[in-house]
């Protein structure tokens, strides 16, 4: 559909009244702004709890048989003071004691953590004058309760074509026989996203309280810059390496059919935010990064052979022990004679001995050294594509800093340097990277 906008706000842009009317405000001020997915109510502040974690507790409580009317009773507070601080003309109570009743009464985990967003969905299309439409009639989940995708497409297409504006509930959808199901924590995104690409809108926006993606973690880079345009390659890479903003699983539908994402902050609606476009997208400037990310904690076990590379089931028989020992590499980089594992430690705990012994049996090593304590950058950009001395930049900011590399590599895309060094210089290294090419 052209001109047609799907926005999905977070919990945090719709955490009390006020937000609410923020958001108001934006989906007013854009006519191509149709199809709304709200999140439950977030934080309002760092003390406070979200709607879905109470929901859980009431849950877990009433599944044990123990009284929830105390969590119960915060929840009901919350959506009242919203109803009546935007004077809405809703009994919001009757909804409230109905799911009561159900979960008095037994009702699915999932049912119970998705009432947030369908009671916030009832409010905002009083609020707002647009339909509310069950996310439980356009999300199908097949009896296995894996997602459906190809069913939810004709529901979305069929079901929204006849309607104007409508409000949509995150986070969940239904089987055929009714049953609620629940997408991963924070999976508003993913709805909006399949509603996205169910109606072929020609953006998707992702509503949240930052202004998009920042070059590197604010945490350890003073006041990093905001990452203007990122591919969808891009920001698997950072997201993969440390905290996304995005739900990842949201990203897939709409890669598919080529829909920008735009993440945007309710709280200043006019800043850009970052736009998560196409990987065919050109790059305005070469030799430039679009941003750095980075994790602690691994483990390099290093195995060294002479003439490895001529046997032919080495690499085999030490890719069974870790195999069958349930660990997955990170990256395996090589050299004639040996071969180092790259595993993050919390997956090793206590299985590393028993590893090494395995390793030693069956691929009969010269000798296996392990280093705990590593941490891995990855410095990230389409701007490095054909770009001559981006790593050299990278290298001697870190050698600068008198920071030891201890492994390198670049994935064939050149999209990425990867960069091994120890844990207590990750802070040192990831500014140094930033200095090197923003100032
Ligand atoms: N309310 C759900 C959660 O807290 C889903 C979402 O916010 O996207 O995980």
């Amino acid at each position: 559909m052209k001109d047609v906008i799907v926005a999905k706000f977070g919990g945090s842009s719709l955490a009390d009244s006020k937000q609410i009317a923020k958001v108001k405000d934006i989906i007013k001020s854009d006519s191509r702004r149709k199809y709304i997915i709200p999140s439950a109510p977030g934080k309002r502040d760092s003390k406070d709890h979200k709607v879905t974690d109470l929901l859980y507790m009431c849950y877990q409580l009433a599944s044990h048989n123990l009284n929830f009317d105390e969590v119960y009773g915060i929840i009901e507070k919350r959506f009242q003071d919203i109803c009546i601080e935007l004077s809405l003309d809703i009994d919001i109570n009757e909804n409230l004691l109905e799911i009561k009743r159900k979960i008095q009464s037994g009702a699915s985990k999932d049912y119970v953590a998705s009432r947030g967003e369908y009671l916030n969905a009832i409010i905002l299309s009083h609020y707002l004058g647009f339909e509310f439409v069950d996310a439980k009639d356009l999300i199908v989940f097949n009896n296995s309760g894996q997602f459906d995708s190809e069913a939810t497409q004709t529901k979305v297409q069929s079901k929204l074509e006849k309607i104007g504006q409508a409000i949509i509930p995150g986070f969940y959808g239904a089987k055929e026989n009714g049953e609620i199901i629940t997408f991963s924590r924070g999976g508003s995104d993913i709805t909006g996203a399949i509603i996205a690409r169910g109606i072929d809108s020609e953006l998707y926006e992702n509503w949240t309280d930052v202004s998009g993606f920042l070059m590197a973690d604010p945490k350890i880079v003073k006041d990093p810059k905001p990452i203007k345009a990122i591919t969808y390659k891009e920001l698997r890479e950072l997201s993969y390496m440390g905290a996304p903003v995005l739900h990842e699983e949201a990203i897939f539908p709409v890669r598919q059919s080529g829909i920008p994402i735009n993440i945007k902050n309710t709280n200043f609606p006019n800043e850009p935010g970052t736009m998560i476009v196409d990987d065919l997208s050109p790059i305005s400037s070469t030799g430039t990064i679009t941003g750095i990310a980075g994790k602690k904690d691994f483990t390099v076990i290093t195995i060294e052979k002479t003439l490895m590379s001529l046997e032919k089931d080495f690499y085999r028989k030490l890719i069974t022990v870790l195999e069958t020992n349930n660990i997955s590499i990170e990256h395996m980089p090589s050299s004639i004679d040996s071969v180092s594992l790259i595993i993050s430690s919390t997956q090793l705990n206590s299985k590393l001995e028993k590893i090494i012994e395995e390793i030693r049996i069956y691929c009969k090593p010269d000798s296996i050294i392990c280093h705990p304590n590593m941490a891995l950058i990855a410095v990230v950009g389409r701007g490095m594509i054909r770009a001559k001395g981006v790593s050299a930049k990278v290298f001697a900011a870190l050698a600068n800093k008198g920071i030891n590399i201890r492994m390198i590599t670049q994935g064939s895309s050149e999209l990425n340097i990867i960069i091994g060094i120890e844990n207590a210089d990750f802070n040192m290294a990831i500014a140094a990277i930033y200095e090197a090419f923003e100032n």
